[in-house]
Protein backbone atom coordinates (compact mmCIF):
# COMPACT_ATOMS: atom_id res chain seq x y z
CA UNK A 1 0.00 0.00 0.00
CA UNK A 2 0.94 3.13 -0.81
CA UNK A 3 0.05 6.93 0.85
CA UNK A 4 0.56 9.81 -1.86
CA UNK A 5 1.21 13.17 0.48
CA UNK A 6 -0.15 16.36 -0.57
CA UNK A 7 1.75 18.59 -2.41
CA UNK A 8 3.38 20.81 -0.15
CA UNK A 9 2.77 18.66 2.92
CA UNK A 10 4.53 19.03 6.06
CA UNK A 11 7.34 17.88 8.03
CA UNK A 12 5.06 17.03 11.20
CA UNK A 13 2.30 15.62 8.71
CA UNK A 14 4.55 13.30 7.27
CA UNK A 15 6.33 12.06 10.70
CA UNK A 16 2.59 11.97 12.57
CA UNK A 17 1.94 9.50 9.40
CA UNK A 18 4.95 7.01 9.73
CA UNK A 19 4.37 7.55 13.44
CA UNK A 20 1.26 5.92 13.57
CA UNK A 21 1.71 3.15 10.68
CA UNK A 22 4.91 1.99 12.70
CA UNK A 23 2.67 2.07 15.79
CA UNK A 24 0.47 -0.64 14.36
CA UNK A 25 3.63 -2.39 13.86
CA UNK A 26 4.57 -1.81 10.07
CA UNK A 27 7.64 -0.28 8.82
CA UNK A 28 7.65 2.53 5.75
CA UNK A 29 9.69 3.73 2.95
CA UNK A 30 9.70 7.31 2.24
CA UNK A 31 10.35 8.68 -1.26
CA UNK A 32 10.64 12.33 -1.11
CA UNK A 33 10.35 14.24 -4.33
CA UNK A 34 10.91 17.39 -5.09
CA UNK A 35 6.86 18.31 -4.44
CA UNK A 36 5.48 15.17 -3.49
CA UNK A 37 6.24 12.44 -0.25
CA UNK A 38 5.35 8.97 -1.48
CA UNK A 39 5.08 6.79 2.07
CA UNK A 40 5.43 3.10 1.17
CA UNK A 41 3.76 0.50 3.46
CA UNK A 42 5.37 -2.60 4.03
CA UNK A 43 4.48 -5.31 6.30
CA UNK A 44 1.51 -6.94 6.93
CA UNK A 45 -0.20 -4.01 5.08
CA UNK A 46 -3.92 -6.04 6.26
CA UNK A 47 -3.10 -3.53 9.53
CA UNK A 48 -2.88 -0.68 7.35
CA UNK A 49 -6.37 -0.87 6.27
CA UNK A 50 -7.61 -0.30 9.63
CA UNK A 51 -6.25 2.84 9.95
CA UNK A 52 -8.63 5.85 8.25
CA UNK A 53 -5.14 6.86 6.16
CA UNK A 54 -6.85 9.49 4.00
CA UNK A 55 -8.23 11.43 6.86
CA UNK A 56 -5.03 11.87 8.29
CA UNK A 57 -3.48 15.64 7.50
CA UNK A 58 -1.42 15.78 4.09
CA UNK A 59 -2.75 12.95 2.70
CA UNK A 60 -3.59 12.86 -1.17
CA UNK A 61 -4.74 9.28 -2.05
CA UNK A 62 -3.78 6.01 -0.49
CA UNK A 63 -3.63 3.16 -3.28
CA UNK A 64 -3.74 -0.06 -2.59
CA UNK A 65 -1.18 -2.59 -3.74
CA UNK A 66 -2.01 -6.16 -2.57
CA UNK A 67 -5.20 -7.31 -3.29
CA UNK A 68 -7.28 -8.01 0.14
CA UNK A 69 -7.78 -11.36 -0.94
CA UNK A 70 -5.40 -13.80 0.03
CA UNK A 71 -6.67 -17.34 -0.03
CA UNK A 72 -8.94 -17.29 -3.39
CA UNK A 73 -6.47 -15.55 -5.16
CA UNK A 74 -4.53 -16.89 -8.12
CA UNK A 75 -1.36 -15.59 -6.67
CA UNK A 76 -1.90 -17.79 -4.16
CA UNK A 77 -2.71 -20.59 -5.33
CA UNK A 78 -1.55 -20.53 -9.40
CA UNK A 79 -3.68 -23.93 -10.61
CA UNK A 80 -7.67 -24.42 -11.00
CA UNK A 81 -9.23 -25.51 -8.37
CA UNK A 82 -11.41 -28.68 -8.89
CA UNK A 83 -14.58 -28.67 -6.32
CA UNK A 84 -15.64 -32.06 -6.02
CA UNK A 85 -19.10 -33.11 -5.50
CA UNK A 86 -19.52 -36.69 -5.44
CA UNK A 87 -18.22 -37.95 -8.85
CA UNK A 88 -18.74 -34.69 -10.59
CA UNK A 89 -15.51 -32.34 -10.59
CA UNK A 90 -16.05 -28.54 -10.83
CA UNK A 91 -13.56 -26.69 -12.27
CA UNK A 92 -10.41 -26.99 -14.79
CA UNK A 93 -11.93 -28.13 -17.98
CA UNK A 94 -15.28 -29.48 -16.75
CA UNK A 95 -18.66 -27.98 -17.91
CA UNK A 96 -21.76 -29.02 -15.67
CA UNK A 97 -25.42 -28.04 -15.75
CA UNK A 98 -26.80 -27.87 -12.49
CA UNK A 99 -31.06 -27.75 -13.36
CA UNK A 100 -34.28 -27.75 -11.36
CA UNK A 101 -37.36 -25.55 -10.82
CA UNK A 102 -36.60 -22.42 -8.27
CA UNK A 103 -38.78 -23.74 -5.91
CA UNK A 104 -38.90 -27.57 -4.18
CA UNK A 105 -42.97 -27.60 -4.69
CA UNK A 106 -44.46 -31.01 -4.62
CA UNK A 107 -42.48 -34.37 -4.41
CA UNK A 108 -43.59 -36.06 -7.06
CA UNK A 109 -43.17 -32.81 -9.48
CA UNK A 110 -39.49 -32.95 -8.04
CA UNK A 111 -38.74 -36.51 -8.29
CA UNK A 112 -40.34 -35.84 -12.01
CA UNK A 113 -37.81 -33.08 -13.09
CA UNK A 114 -34.80 -34.67 -11.82
CA UNK A 115 -35.26 -37.67 -13.84
CA UNK A 116 -35.97 -35.46 -17.07
CA UNK A 117 -32.73 -33.13 -16.19
CA UNK A 118 -30.92 -36.55 -15.76
CA UNK A 119 -31.88 -38.15 -18.90
CA UNK A 120 -31.58 -34.99 -20.82
CA UNK A 121 -27.23 -34.94 -19.49
CA UNK A 122 -27.92 -32.29 -16.31
CA UNK A 123 -24.80 -32.90 -13.53
CA UNK A 124 -26.81 -31.96 -10.61
CA UNK A 125 -29.85 -31.18 -9.17
CA UNK A 126 -31.26 -27.43 -7.97
CA UNK A 127 -34.24 -26.55 -6.12
CA UNK A 128 -34.86 -23.88 -3.44
CA UNK A 129 -36.70 -25.23 0.04
CA UNK A 130 -35.75 -21.84 1.80
CA UNK A 131 -36.37 -19.24 -0.58
CA UNK A 132 -34.96 -15.83 0.04
CA UNK A 133 -38.27 -13.85 -2.00
CA UNK A 134 -38.52 -9.88 -2.39
CA UNK A 135 -42.58 -10.30 -0.89
CA UNK A 136 -43.18 -11.39 2.14
CA UNK A 137 -46.35 -12.63 0.77
CA UNK A 138 -44.69 -15.09 -1.77
CA UNK A 139 -44.49 -18.47 -1.72
CA UNK A 140 -41.96 -18.90 1.23
CA UNK A 141 -40.15 -22.94 0.25
CA UNK A 142 -41.54 -25.75 1.64
CA UNK A 143 -38.31 -25.42 4.57
CA UNK A 144 -37.57 -29.53 6.02
CA UNK A 145 -39.83 -30.98 4.23
CA UNK A 146 -38.38 -29.37 0.58
CA UNK A 147 -34.70 -30.54 1.89
CA UNK A 148 -36.60 -33.89 2.56
CA UNK A 149 -38.23 -34.18 -1.12
CA UNK A 150 -34.78 -33.11 -2.41
CA UNK A 151 -32.68 -36.20 -0.91
CA UNK A 152 -35.39 -38.52 -2.24
CA UNK A 153 -34.93 -36.91 -5.48
CA UNK A 154 -31.19 -37.39 -5.17
CA UNK A 155 -32.29 -41.07 -4.51
CA UNK A 156 -34.02 -41.56 -7.61
CA UNK A 157 -31.62 -39.81 -9.85
CA UNK A 158 -28.27 -40.03 -8.09
CA UNK A 159 -27.75 -36.67 -8.88
CA UNK A 160 -26.05 -34.64 -5.92
CA UNK A 161 -28.47 -31.84 -4.92
CA UNK A 162 -27.05 -27.92 -4.27
CA UNK A 163 -29.87 -26.03 -2.34
CA UNK A 164 -30.00 -22.58 -0.78
CA UNK A 165 -29.19 -21.85 3.45
CA UNK A 166 -30.52 -18.63 4.21
CA UNK A 167 -29.79 -18.53 7.98
CA UNK A 168 -26.74 -19.42 10.00
CA UNK A 169 -28.88 -21.37 12.33
CA UNK A 170 -30.00 -23.43 9.73
CA UNK A 171 -26.52 -24.52 7.96
CA UNK A 172 -26.28 -27.94 9.82
CA UNK A 173 -29.78 -29.13 8.75
CA UNK A 174 -28.99 -27.90 5.59
CA UNK A 175 -26.28 -29.51 5.02
CA UNK A 176 -27.54 -33.02 6.50
CA UNK A 177 -29.44 -32.94 3.00
CA UNK A 178 -27.15 -30.69 0.38
CA UNK A 179 -24.35 -31.91 -1.15
CA UNK A 180 -23.73 -28.03 -2.02
CA UNK A 181 -24.42 -25.10 0.19
CA UNK A 182 -26.13 -21.84 -1.61
CA UNK A 183 -25.53 -18.72 -0.53
CA UNK A 184 -27.79 -16.64 -2.72
CA UNK A 185 -26.69 -13.30 -3.79
CA UNK A 186 -29.05 -11.69 -1.55
CA UNK A 187 -27.29 -13.09 1.45
CA UNK A 188 -23.54 -12.97 0.18
CA UNK A 189 -22.54 -10.36 2.31
CA UNK A 190 -24.16 -12.40 5.39
CA UNK A 191 -20.47 -12.46 6.93
CA UNK A 192 -21.94 -15.00 10.07
CA UNK A 193 -23.54 -17.17 7.48
CA UNK A 194 -20.27 -17.61 5.81
CA UNK A 195 -18.61 -18.14 8.77
CA UNK A 196 -21.11 -20.84 9.80
CA UNK A 197 -20.23 -22.83 5.86
CA UNK A 198 -16.50 -21.57 6.60
CA UNK A 199 -16.59 -24.51 9.39
CA UNK A 200 -17.98 -27.01 7.17
CA UNK A 201 -16.28 -29.11 4.43
CA UNK A 202 -19.28 -29.36 2.28
CA UNK A 203 -18.97 -27.51 -1.24
CA UNK A 204 -20.73 -23.62 -0.85
CA UNK A 205 -21.75 -22.59 -4.07
CA UNK A 206 -21.50 -18.33 -3.18
CA UNK A 207 -23.88 -16.10 -5.97
CA UNK A 208 -22.58 -12.31 -6.37
CA UNK A 209 -24.71 -10.05 -4.75
CA UNK A 210 -27.46 -7.78 -6.85
CA UNK A 211 -25.00 -4.82 -6.25
CA UNK A 212 -21.75 -6.84 -5.46
CA UNK A 213 -18.35 -5.68 -7.46
CA UNK A 214 -16.41 -8.82 -7.99
CA UNK A 215 -14.05 -8.17 -5.23
CA UNK A 216 -17.01 -7.81 -2.88
CA UNK A 217 -17.90 -11.57 -3.94
CA UNK A 218 -14.06 -12.82 -4.04
CA UNK A 219 -14.13 -11.61 -0.18
CA UNK A 220 -17.24 -13.10 0.92
CA UNK A 221 -15.29 -16.42 -0.70
CA UNK A 222 -12.34 -15.90 1.13
CA UNK A 223 -14.40 -15.95 5.09
CA UNK A 224 -15.67 -19.26 4.00
CA UNK A 225 -11.74 -20.14 2.95
CA UNK A 226 -10.60 -18.28 5.97
CA UNK A 227 -12.44 -20.58 7.90
CA UNK A 228 -11.18 -23.79 6.75
CA UNK A 229 -13.34 -25.01 4.07
CA UNK A 230 -11.38 -25.04 0.59
CA UNK A 231 -14.53 -26.07 -1.00
CA UNK A 232 -15.91 -22.71 -2.93
CA UNK A 233 -17.32 -22.09 -6.28
CA UNK A 234 -18.46 -18.82 -7.04
CA UNK A 235 -21.62 -18.02 -9.70
CA UNK A 236 -21.98 -14.71 -11.77
CA UNK A 237 -26.09 -14.20 -11.66
CA UNK A 238 -26.64 -11.55 -12.74
CA UNK A 239 -26.72 -7.39 -11.40
CA UNK A 240 -28.66 -4.80 -11.11
CA UNK A 241 -28.26 -2.39 -13.81
CA UNK A 242 -30.87 0.53 -15.34
CA UNK A 243 -31.71 -1.65 -18.10
CA UNK A 244 -35.13 -3.02 -17.96
CA UNK A 245 -35.67 -5.64 -20.72
CA UNK A 246 -33.75 -8.06 -18.33
CA UNK A 247 -34.31 -8.66 -14.50
CA UNK A 248 -30.47 -8.48 -14.18
CA UNK A 249 -27.49 -7.62 -16.27
CA UNK A 250 -25.10 -11.04 -16.82
CA UNK A 251 -21.71 -9.41 -16.18
CA UNK A 252 -19.49 -11.80 -18.52
CA UNK A 253 -16.50 -9.71 -18.40
CA UNK A 254 -16.77 -11.14 -14.29
CA UNK A 255 -16.21 -14.53 -15.55
CA UNK A 256 -12.65 -13.61 -17.52
CA UNK A 257 -11.92 -11.56 -14.61
CA UNK A 258 -12.79 -13.91 -11.72
CA UNK A 259 -10.81 -16.88 -13.55
CA UNK A 260 -7.61 -14.38 -13.64
CA UNK A 261 -8.16 -13.18 -10.02
CA UNK A 262 -9.03 -16.44 -8.45
CA UNK A 263 -8.46 -20.19 -8.72
CA UNK A 264 -11.93 -21.02 -7.57
CA UNK A 265 -14.14 -22.18 -10.71
CA UNK A 266 -17.19 -19.80 -11.60
CA UNK A 267 -20.63 -20.61 -12.74
CA UNK A 268 -23.26 -18.54 -14.76
CA UNK A 269 -26.51 -18.69 -13.66
CA UNK A 270 -28.74 -17.44 -16.65
CA UNK A 271 -32.05 -17.60 -15.22
CA UNK A 272 -31.48 -15.23 -12.56
CA UNK A 273 -29.45 -12.83 -14.74
CA UNK A 274 -32.22 -12.77 -17.60
CA UNK A 275 -35.15 -13.10 -15.70
CA UNK A 276 -36.66 -14.23 -18.84
CA UNK A 277 -36.71 -18.09 -21.02
CA UNK A 278 -35.76 -16.88 -24.41
CA UNK A 279 -32.52 -15.74 -23.17
CA UNK A 280 -31.62 -18.71 -21.32
CA UNK A 281 -29.79 -20.73 -24.37
CA UNK A 282 -27.46 -17.49 -26.02
CA UNK A 283 -26.82 -16.48 -22.37
CA UNK A 284 -25.63 -19.89 -21.55
CA UNK A 285 -23.68 -20.31 -24.94
CA UNK A 286 -21.88 -16.78 -23.85
CA UNK A 287 -21.41 -18.24 -20.31
CA UNK A 288 -19.54 -21.39 -21.79
CA UNK A 289 -17.22 -19.28 -24.49
CA UNK A 290 -16.26 -17.21 -21.77
CA UNK A 291 -14.69 -19.93 -20.04
CA UNK A 292 -17.32 -20.48 -17.23
CA UNK A 293 -17.19 -23.88 -15.69
CA UNK A 294 -21.00 -24.47 -16.09
CA UNK A 295 -24.26 -23.09 -15.66
CA UNK A 296 -27.49 -22.88 -13.02
CA UNK A 297 -30.66 -23.49 -15.17
CA UNK A 298 -34.03 -23.07 -14.23
CA UNK A 299 -36.11 -25.71 -15.41
CA UNK A 300 -40.35 -26.23 -14.42
CA UNK A 301 -42.99 -28.46 -16.36
CA UNK A 302 -45.20 -25.81 -16.46
CA UNK A 303 -43.81 -22.31 -15.69
CA UNK A 304 -47.42 -20.81 -16.30
CA UNK A 305 -47.98 -22.30 -12.93
CA UNK A 306 -44.55 -22.20 -10.95
CA UNK A 307 -44.56 -20.75 -7.39
CA UNK A 308 -41.67 -18.87 -8.19
CA UNK A 309 -40.02 -17.78 -11.45
CA UNK A 310 -42.17 -19.13 -14.12
CA UNK A 311 -41.05 -16.62 -16.37
CA UNK A 312 -37.36 -17.44 -16.80
CA UNK A 313 -37.85 -21.68 -16.43
CA UNK A 314 -37.53 -23.62 -19.21
CA UNK A 315 -39.79 -26.28 -20.14
CA UNK A 316 -38.15 -30.18 -20.44
CA UNK A 317 -38.37 -29.75 -24.04
CA UNK A 318 -36.37 -26.46 -23.90
CA UNK A 319 -33.98 -28.01 -21.63
CA UNK A 320 -33.56 -30.62 -24.06
CA UNK A 321 -32.57 -28.19 -26.86
CA UNK A 322 -30.27 -26.43 -24.62
CA UNK A 323 -28.74 -29.59 -23.27
CA UNK A 324 -27.63 -30.67 -27.22
CA UNK A 325 -26.27 -27.00 -27.90
CA UNK A 326 -24.32 -26.91 -24.97
CA UNK A 327 -23.02 -30.82 -25.95
CA UNK A 328 -22.23 -29.43 -29.65
CA UNK A 329 -20.53 -26.06 -28.26
CA UNK A 330 -18.52 -28.08 -25.63
CA UNK A 331 -16.88 -30.43 -27.94
CA UNK A 332 -15.58 -27.66 -29.92
CA UNK A 333 -14.04 -25.99 -26.65
CA UNK A 334 -13.09 -29.34 -25.56
CA UNK A 335 -14.94 -29.01 -22.64
CA UNK A 336 -15.51 -32.44 -20.57
CA UNK A 337 -19.39 -32.35 -20.04
C1 LIG B 1 -31.90 -19.19 -6.63
O1 LIG B 1 -30.92 -19.65 -7.22
O2 LIG B 1 -32.87 -19.87 -6.33
C2 LIG B 1 -31.90 -17.77 -6.22
C3 LIG B 1 -32.80 -17.29 -5.38
O3 LIG B 1 -30.95 -17.05 -6.84
P1 LIG B 1 -30.29 -15.63 -6.43
O4 LIG B 1 -29.86 -15.76 -5.00
O5 LIG B 1 -29.14 -15.55 -7.39
O6 LIG B 1 -31.33 -14.59 -6.66
MN1 LIG C 1 -35.39 -18.62 -8.84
Amino acid sequence: MMVIMRDGATDEEVQHLIDKVKSVGLDVHVSRGEFKTIIGLLGDTAKARELPLSAFPGVEKVVPILKPFKLVSRDFKEEDTIVKVGDLSIGGNSFIVAAGPCAVESKDQMVEIAKMVKKAGAGMLRGGAFKPRSSPYSFQGLGEDGLKILAEAREATGLPVVTEVMDAGDVELVAEYADVLQIGARNMQNFLLLKEVGMYEKPVLIKRGLSATIEELLMAAEYVMSGGNPNVILCERGIRTFETYTRNTLDISAVALVKMLSHLPILVDPSHAAGRWDLIEPLSMAAMAVGAHGVLIEVHPNPEDALSDGAQSLKYNKFDLLMDELKKTGAVFGKEM
